[in-house]
């Protein structure tokens, strides 16, 4: 027995849009699940105006990174015009098309008031010959319901009678989306197509297109089945749009999101797990996919969400993992790739790998997401302490504690004569209670001298890894500043 046949068909017309990601992915888990399955890419760039290379870089680019690999493909719609413009003609000769002169002004000047929206027939029966302005319109029937079989809707009904004959291939010869689609289809032997739900309106259309072919050329092409997922809204419950929502895939890359967080978090829109638990890992996802248990409401699109569960992932890797992961955002110039626009503040020759490995260990529980971790750890490679001007006035300048912590702190580690988190806590300690202040109080100005901030990474520990040498250098130059 063969396994399931699916495609992802985007147009490459904007940036990989996350709804086209999750189309994606979707298909490709019903392929994983079976050892026979095949995923296909097709891209559907009939439309020359709307299409750009770039998008279609951008298609290819994420689904690597999101895991999401081909069996075949990609193919490309605009390699094969002969095999659209081929099947309309035989679609034509057998009666199924039909040719149309008529100028929307004329439709529109015929069109008494209330009549239904859409082309009126008008050249059905006229024997239209081919011309330079003529178009091929599909011959639907009057009569009778198409019922799309959907998996997530079950069946949906059609009236024929308010399909109009609708235009397949333009006055100026391109075949349009519809039958290039199907065409393929029906080569690929697609059996489901999952797709978004703008898409159920086209469904019929595309039925009769299928079974026509299927008698024209006598080919018997099993109908593939129809999954229409449901429709990604924002908080607003408004559909996501380009303009207003975070939609594009690679930004969520760029802004440091994992693959396996994000192809996770993609699978619950619209579909959940049978228990209760949302982390799925990949091999659980394949497992447990059922396109049966998608729904059909709505999916809110939650970045919240989706960075909670990048947080969960981000700590559940190995260190080494953790270090390899975060390679591109703390030493872009030696990655593969890199995140668009986020170049740390440090230079290539300030790094330090050895350091960093030790310094992921205390970043690692920290983040969310891995854009955070550059500036959680500038300050261990700068030469000099980063400076905020607010956090240094608050705790150094403004509080009558602040130089005498600074004095002490100098004072006191020059003569420890071990350099490690456990010494610097309880010599810290010490220092606030000869001063009647708790920890928190008397480690805020130590941390922001040698920092630069008032949160981040544990502060003994960074010390410990900072070493001697510079956290004194640090805390002088502080002193020096309010002295
Ligand atoms: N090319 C269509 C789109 O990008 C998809 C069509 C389909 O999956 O059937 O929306």
């Amino acid at each position: 027995m063969s396994g399931p046949r699916v495609r992802f068909a985007p147009s490459p017309t904007g940036f990989f849009h996350v709804g086209s990601a999750r189309t994606a992915l979707f298909n490709w888990l019903l392929a994983r699940q079976d050892p026979d399955g095949v995923f296909i890419l097709r891209i559907e760039d009939t439309d020359a105006e709307r299409n750009r290379e770039e998008w279609v870089e951008g298609i290819t680019t994420a689904m690597a990174w999101l895991g999401l690999d081909l069996d075949e493909g990609p193919f490309r719609q605009s390699d094969n015009a002969a095999a659209y413009e081929n099947a309309a003609q035989l679609l034509r000769r057998s009666g199924y098309l039909y040719y149309c002169d008529c100028s929307s002004a004329a439709l529109q000047a015929r069109k008494a008031p209330g009549a239904p929206p859409g082309y009126d027939g008008f050249c059905r029966d006229r024997g239209v010959e081919r011309g330079p302005t003529t178009a091929l319109r599909f011959r639907t029937p009057r009569e009778g319901v198409t019922t799309v079989h959907d998996l997530v809707r079950g069946d949906v009904e059609f009236a024929n009678a308010l399909i109009e004959d609708f235009v397949v291939v333009k006055s100026s010869g391109d075949v349009l989306y519809a039958l290039a689609n199907v065409t393929d289809d029906r080569h690929d032997r697609i059996t489901h197509v999952i797709r978004g739900e703008e898409h159920l309106a086209n469904s019929p259309k595309q039925m009769m297109l299928w079974e026509a072919l299927n008698r024209a050329t006598g080919d018997e092409v099993a109908l593939a089945l129809y999954a229409h997922l449901p429709l990604l809204v924002n908080e607003q419950r408004k559909k996501l749009s380009k303009r207003r929502d975070p939609v594009a895939t690679e930004s969520y890359r760029d802004q440091g999101y994992l693959a396996s967080a994000f192809v996770n978090y993609l699978a619950l829109l619209g579909w959940s797990p049978r228990g209760d638990e949302e982390i799925v890992p990949l091999a659980a996802l394949i497992e447990q996919f059922r396109l049966e248990d998608v729904s059909h409401s709505p999916a809110f699109f939650d970045v919240k969400k989706l960075t909670h569960l990048n947080g969960e992932y981000v700590r559940a890797l190995s260190a080494s993992d953790f270090v390899l992961a975060s390679a591109p955002w703390v030493c872009p110039w030696r990655s593969d790739w890199r995140p668009s626009d986020r170049v740390p503040s440090w230079r290539e020759d300030q790094f330090n790998a050895a350091l960093y490995a030790r310094v992921a260990a205390l970043v690692q529980e920290r983040v969310a997401t891995l854009s955070e971790i550059p500036a959680m750890v500038e300050f261990f490679f700068l030469d000099e302490a980063p400076v905020d001007e607010g956090s240094f006035a608050k705790v150094i300048v403004n509080d009558a504690a602040g130089p005498t912590i600074l004095a002490e702190a100098i004072r006191r580690f020059e003569l420890l004569t071990a350099w490690d988190a456990p010494t610097l806590h309880a010599t810290t300690v010490e220092i606030g209670e000869g001063l009647g202040l708790a920890l928190r109080k008397a480690q805020a100005p130590i941390r922001c001298a040698v920092t630069g901030t008032l949160v981040g990474p544990p502060l003994f520990e960074s010390l410990e890894l900072l070493g001697r040498e510079k956290t004194i250098q640090r805390l002088r130059a502080a002193a020096a500043k309010c002295a």
